[in-house]
């Protein structure tokens, strides 16, 4: 596990910031497209502190950190925009429905104050300390969008252009990708999770799958996943290929007549041993039995992912991380 120090050069002008966090959640890819005196950001990190570290090594390749002068979120999971705050004066730009569904998403304060109530002898307590108990959310301020759109928009960067192309519902209800076309570059925001079980709280599966291909349609040399390392048209297909597994399984198991809870003990029964974090399958499961019963419920992400550690009891660490792990690694604010 590791945070970088150096953003990796992956296309002219185009930097990616690559935690390597395997296994776990909250650690997200962003990158960086511009040099010199302009620059868009793709995603900003889970905290503060992170969002500084990132800064520290953006100003390897740019003038000033201030010049992040353009954000984009592609979607509003926290580990994807709750630093946005950190980057003052910036336009922030997302999908409408991205906005939209902020409301759905728990608050930094939410979150910190959960975390605190925690207890290390409750299963749910010890795996939701265990994966973000790490992360220090004092301090961040939810900064929604200043500017949203629908479809598609094209963004000035300098003398280059990138295109934001919405592709949601799929991951959450209003995901985009970034398409870096002068590189030949993807950002797949969390359509896409490399190493480990997806996770998709929107849906339905076949959105997810539809939003992969709009990838490939671009015909990308690098595709830069929400998290994981980078990767290359075959491993998106390969990626689509085990996401349409899952959907014709759990179809089946739902037209067999299995509840919910029946077919994620299935699916958790039939977990692939090279991806981590199985116990999402039981989220995946909820996710598209809610589209298979034609539910209309907002899902809320703890709620969810509660019920699905009840399913899957083995995958609760026995051990915690103490709260904000990463004190030492600290640096101060600019
Ligand atoms: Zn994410």
């Amino acid at each position: 596990m590791r945070i970088p120090t150096r953003l990796t050069e992956i296309g002219s002008q185009v930097y990616a910031w690559l935690p390597d966090f395997p296994g776990t959640w909250g650690m997200a890819n962003c990158t960086l497209i511009g040099s010199g005196s302009t620059a868009l950001l793709v995603d900003t990190p889970y905290t503060a502190h992170l969002a500084q570290l990132l800064k520290t090594a953006a100003h390897q390749v740019l003038l000033q950190p201030a010049d992040i002068s353009i954000v984009v979120n592609t979607h509003a999971n926290g580990d994807h925009s709750y630093s946005n705050g950190e980057f003052p004066g910036a336009e922030i730009i997302s999908t409408e429905a991205n906005l939209r569904h902020l409301c759905a998403e728990p608050t930094p304060e939410q979150l910190e104050t959960l975390l605190n109530q925690c207890q290390q002898e409750e299963s749910f307590g010890r795996y939701l300390l265990a994966h973000f108990g790490r992360y220090d959310y004092r301090g961040l301020r939810v900064t929604p969008p200043t500017r949203t759109f629908t479809g598609r928009l094209e963004v000035p960067v300098g003398d280059l252009t990138v295109e934001l192309i919405e592709v949601g519902p799929a991951h959450t209800v209003g995901d985009l990708i970034v398409h870096i076309p002068h590189s030949g570059v993807v950002c797949a925001g969390d359509v896409l999770f490399i190493g480990d079980v997806p996770v998709h709280w929107a849906g339905p599966l076949d959105g997810v799958i539809a939003a992969a291909q709009q990838i490939l349609d671009l015909d990308p040399r690098v595709v830069i996943p929400g998290h994981g390392p980078l990767v290359g048209q075959s491993e998106v297909r390969a990626y689509v290929r085990y996401v349409a597994e899952l959907r014709d399984r759990i179809h089946a198991l739902h037209a067999d007549g299995l509840d919910i809870d029946e077919a994620s003990r299935v699916l958790l029964r039939e977990r692939r041993p090279d991806l981590g974090l199985w116990e999402r399958l039981a989220v995946l499961t909820a996710t598209e039995y809610r589209h298979l019963n034609g539910s209309s419920e907002t899902p809320q992400l703890l709620q969810v992912l509660s019920s699905a550690i009840q399913l899957a009891p083995e995958c609760v660490p026995t051990t915690t991380l103490p709260r904000y792990a990463f004190p030492a690694q600290r640096v101060p604010r600019s």
